[in-house]
């Protein structure tokens, strides 16, 4: 058991700033040990879901051997310890996206669950008809159609920021499309398909300048690079524990004290009230007001630890093993003949889609699996981008702090015997 007592700070494979000692951090994992249809594993899917590192399953299983027991309202030891844990998680991805308060973290499902909430408390409160609400042609599924939904129920407008044949936001188009009737600026930091980083900060000073509030789809951007909420400027930031090395089925809407107090609770029961009769109720104060039921509790544990772990490892090495690790793929994917990258913006995470001449992106995601290769194909919840780019899907790459060039050789490699196959 020498190996489960490492502590975080030892396991989190620092060698020197800005370094990752690649083998201990690949050992933090335990997934990547096994074999996939007789092949070595290249888990090359991280945008939809990356792997849990041994500290978080270590949290997770040891919070429900030692722990476990409702939050917030017991007085006995392990709820107490229950209550503190979940806290503490609260407090560490507070810290992680540098928000002011932890009343400004409230914990959802997911950031698709994070994104609802704020449609149905801020935007069903705040929209009307004839008002607008602008996003991008690179939004995300969860981003485009809880707005669409509000637009449909108040008769509002959903108006789209188009993106250029790079996949680069059109920022000229953004400033010249809000009006007087924006009401709100719903746009992703990282784009899941393209990998595209957008200038979320300078988005947010130009929708400020016109008393426009922002909401940051960030379920792609904190596994990557350092987010601070501050320095944004927004006014909501969503993300997902599991594209951050944590658990699924837990995430955080990150609000600005000032807009959460004004908003209405969504969801009623218990956990959100300070008391109820029933003909009134009071509700609880921040974050708790949002989070009526109980919580999922393990999975606030096992996403702070995830947090730990990024802290530990840091993100100026994770930024420079992944930006490396790009580099690299886009080389070799590069020197494949018929094979073309969707998404060529100069600012980019560690994603890499591309289509190859009169072969389906399904086929090759099945050839490739049989390789061992794990890659995610399809729309990747972004079709109004796929026609947008004149494309039904592409084949995705997406790489994590733990990955090699070897799964990247392995990846072209397999590649190749598809290309051979459908010749
Ligand atoms: C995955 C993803 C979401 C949705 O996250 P869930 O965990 O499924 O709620 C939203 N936006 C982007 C950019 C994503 O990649």
């Amino acid at each position: 058991m020498a190996e489960s007592n490492v502590s975080l700070k030892e396991a989190a494979s620092v060698e020197a700033a800005g370094t990752i000692d690649i083998d201990r951090c690949r050992d933090d994992f335990p997934v990547l040990r096994r074999e996939v249809h007789g092949k070595p594993l290249a888990f090359l899917d991280n945008a939809a879901s990356s792997q849990m590192p041994e500290q978080v399953i270590r949290a997770y299983t040891e919070y429900h051997s030692r722990n476990h027991a409702n939050v917030h309202r017991g007085v006995h030891l392990l709820s107490q310890e229950a209550t503190e844990a979940m806290e503490g998680a609260r407090e560490t991805l507070r810290e992680l996206i540098n928000a002011r308060s932890s009343k400004e973290i409230i914990f959802t499902s997911g950031a698709t669950d994070a994104i609802n909430l704020v449609m149905q408390s801020w935007g069903r409160t705040n929209v009307g008809e004839g008002d607008e609400i602008l996003i991008s042609t690179m939004e995300h599924h969860s981003n485009i159609v809880p707005w669409r939904m509000l637009c449909d129920e108040k008769g509002a407008v959903l108006k789209v920021i188009p993106v250029s044949d790079d996949g680069i936001l059109d920022m000229e188009a953004f400033a010249s499309m809000i009006t007087d009737r924006t009401r709100l600026v719903g746009i992703v930091h990282v784009s899941n398909t393209l990998g595209t980083i957008n200038p979320v900060a300078g988005i947010t000073r130009i929708a400020h300048d016109h008393g426009v509030p922002v909401l940051v789809d960030g379920a792609q951007a904190v596994s990557h690079m350092k987010v601070d909420v501050q320095q944004i400027g927004c006014d909501f930031f969503v993300t997902s524990g599991h594209k951050m090395y944590g658990p699924t089925g837990i995430g955080i809407l990150y609000g600005k004290q000032e807009m959460l107090e004004k908003m209405p609770p969504w969801r009623g029961g218990g956990d959100m009230i300070l008391s109820v009769s029933f003909d009134e109720v009071l509700y609880n104060d921040l974050p708790y007001k949002f989070e009526a039921g109980t919580p999922n509790i393990s999975g606030a544990i096992g996403m702070g630890k995830a947090a730990e772990y990024i802290k530990a490892v840091g993100y100026d090495a994770i930024h420079n093993k992944e930006q490396e690790l790009l580099r690299y793929a886009t080389g070799q994917l590069q020197s494949i003949e018929g094979l073309r990258i969707i998404g060529t913006a100069p600012e980019k995470s560690s994603v890499v889609s591309f289509v190859i001449d009169g072969i389906h992106p399904h086929d090759i995601g099945t050839i490739l699996d049989l390789e061992g290769v794990a890659v995610r194909t399809g729309h990747h919840c972004t079709q109004p981008l796929m026609e947008r780019l004149g494309l039904v899907a592409t084949t995705r790459a997406s790489m994590a702090m733990y990955n090699r060039r070897e799964e990247i050789d392995q990846l072209v490699a397999a590649l190749r015997k598809t290309i051979e196959m459908f010749r």
